[in-house]
């Protein structure tokens, strides 16, 4: 029969796998595993935050997929045996594949954070996996309830972390709701971190759009929160500071999602290291790792970089099956952030394989950051290109 090209994660990665495999290699006989009927993205979610979009506008099924001729499997994988190559299924269905390619994304580290866990996120929010959206809609509702001059805090882990530049977009587009409807709110950012991406061009915004909302810690200044209290929604830092807060976003550090730790593909760094050229798992052969659950050097864990991941292993995997030598791959990577509902910055880079180190590289001067300035068409650009590439990923992934 045909090859069995077998998808664990209908998100970034595991969706657009999925499809691109059926549109550029339709001899693969294609199964998708996911466990939730509808998939809610985490980019554009802290529009909705802000109350620019609604939940329905970032949630999409799997029809599209369906149709591309992909058998859609609801159900949770629940163990994955590299050497007989099947995944078992929650349900108590097996399936047996030729090649797999995992993009389960994160699980949250709920041991990381003294105080925080499941039970405390029903108070402070993370909001960091879409999941049912319900984390998003109570972190919003909780905005819409407090009080005009309350203070937000968030709680903002070390790298690496889901999407770099995710909690200071956070920031500003919770300022910009702010500033309409609670102008006299504070919101006191508490970083483990000494610097984040395009720093310089979100405080020059946060300085232009909303003049003394937002206070940042760097962790030299004591912006290390290392316990949090849900009762008296208490911030505790390193040094023992202690931020009573109105509302808390609290993201907590991260590792790769449980069935690639369960199946022994992490390493001690909670995150599956992969041959770089065809993104295959370093410790299960045949089994391909994309997306954010991937150790991925230098780069960045984005929605973009998961599609590009996705598609170099597709291609891999499909030149692997004809036995064939896999292409060389090449990822790209452009991070827009949102400041204002009409105001993005963006980051763009490229990367290749380093055959020397076996790890991934950034090509030099390939991409760079918005420049700085007053520059308001360019951010207004920038958002409508932002809109643009949040279709067309859809597409990618859905269409
Ligand atoms: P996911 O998209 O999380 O998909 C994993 C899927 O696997 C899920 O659907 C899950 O249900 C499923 N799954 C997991 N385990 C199992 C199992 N055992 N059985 C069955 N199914 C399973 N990236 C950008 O490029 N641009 C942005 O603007 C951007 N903004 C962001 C803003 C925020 C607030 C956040 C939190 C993230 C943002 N990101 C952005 C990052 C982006 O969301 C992630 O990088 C991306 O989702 C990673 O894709 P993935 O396929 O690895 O994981």
């Amino acid at each position: 029969g045909a090859a069995r090209l077998l998808v664990v994660g209908g998100g970034f990665g595991g969706a657009t796998a999925a499809s691109y495999a059926r549109r550029e290699h339709p001899w693969l006989d294609v199964t998708l595993v996911e466990q939730r009927r509808s998939y809610i993205t985490c980019p554009y979610s802290n529009r909705v935050l802000a109350g620019d979009l609604a939940l329905a506008d970032i949630t999409f099924g799997y029809e599209g997929l369906r149709a591309r001729g992909v058998r859609v499997v609801h159900d949770r994988a629940v163990h994955l045996d590299p050497v007989a190559r099947r995944l078992r299924l929650g349900g108590g269905e097996t399936l047996s594949y030729d090649r797999v390619i995992l993009s389960p994304g994160i699980v949250l580290r709920y041991d990381a954070l003294e105080g925080y866990d499941e039970a405390a996120s029903a108070r402070m929010p993370h909001a960091w996996t879409a999941a049912d959206g319900a984390q998003i809609t109570l972190l919003r509702r909780q905005l819409q309830a407090m009080p005009d001059g309350g203070v937000v805090g968030l709680v903002i882990p070390p790298n690496p972390y889901r999407c770099p530049p995710g909690p200071y977009e956070r920031i500003s587009l919770i300022a910009s709701y702010l500033s309409k409807h609670k102008p006299r709110s504070k919101i006191l950012a508490l970083d483990a971190k000494e610097a984040f991406s395009k720093q310089a061009l979100f405080q020059d915004a946060w300085q232009a759009l909303y003049p003394g909302m937002i206070e940042w810690v760097s962790a030299a200044n004591d912006g290390r929160v290392v316990r949090v209290d849900p009762e008296d929604m208490v911030l505790e830092t390193e040094f023992g500071t202690r931020h009573r807060v109105s509302v808390a976003n609290v993201i907590p550090p991260q590792s790769a999602a449980a069935i690639a730790i369960d199946a022994g593909l992490a390493d001690s760094t909670g995150w599956v290291p992969v041959d770089p050229r065809t993104l295959e798992s370093r410790a299960a052969a045949g089994v391909h790792v994309v997306g954010d659950a991937m150790f991925p050097g230098s780069m960045p864990k984005s929605g973009f970089l998961a599609n590009s991941e996705a598609k170099a292993a597709v291609s891999a995997a499909a030149a692997l099956l004809r036995g064939e030598a896999p292409p060389e791959p090449i990822f790209v990577n452009t991070c827009y952030s949102h400041i204002g509902p009409e105001y993005a910055i963006s980051v763009a880079n490229i990367f290749r394989v380093d055959e020397e180190s076996r790890s991934f590289a950034e090509v030099p001067n390939s991409g760079g950051t918005s420049p700085r300035g007053d520059l308001p068409e360019q951010r207004r650009l920038e958002a409508l290109y932002a809109d643009g590439w949040y279709a067309s990923i859809i597409r990618s992934m859905f269409g």
